[in-house]
């Protein structure tokens, strides 16, 4: 892991280049050297938040927020591996509480409708089925089989690595 060269104690999760210096800084101390730049104000955010999907299962999300010159992007990140992800921008000087919210209620509708569905064959084995013959997910590279491109489903219940073939 690389450690933030501002304060030492957060993973450097940026790297930034301004005029002769370049720096590895954790989001918080590029967030404070961004903001005194750019003369745009902190709020406070909530850092995380939990929600229901379609199913009932409760959900946490992380809260990352990154102060661009171009403006505000927070992103809302599922606290597991391969989760939902949901980003939202803002202009410079828009409100950030308001742009929380609609980060929040893009999340609450992004989680709401259920994507794929198990069923099982009468010889045992499960499938997935694609709902309304949609899929939004990421696709990814999966080393472990040749060629084959990996659907990660970020709406998937039960199967949450979904391969397409
Ligand atoms: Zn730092």
């Amino acid at each position: 892991m690389n450690w933030c060269e501002r304060c030492e104690r957060n993973e450097a999760k940026v790297h930034l280049k301004m005029e002769a210096t370049s720096m590895h800084l954790c989001t918080n101390c590029y967030n404070q050297l961004m903001a005194e730049e750019l003369e745009v104000d902190l709020d406070q955010l909530l850092e995380s938040f939990a929600m229901k999907d379609g199913q009932g299962v409760s959900r946490t999300f992380y809260v990352e927020r990154r102060v661009n010159p171009i403006g505000i992007y927070l992103e809302a990140v599922e606290n597991i591996e391969f989760g939902y992800k949901f980003a939202v921008h803002g202009e410079l000087k828009s409100n950030q509480q308001e742009l929380l919210s609609k980060l929040m209620e893009k999340v609450r509708k992004g989680i709401r409708e259920q994507q794929v569905e198990t069923g099982v064959f009468p010889n045992g084995q499960e499938y997935n089925t694609v709902i309304n013959d949609q899929l939004k997910g990421l696709i990814e590279y999966d080393a472990s089989s040749e060629g084959t491109p990996l659907v990660i489903n970020t709406g998937a219940c039960h199967h949450p690595n979904f391969v397409e073939d």
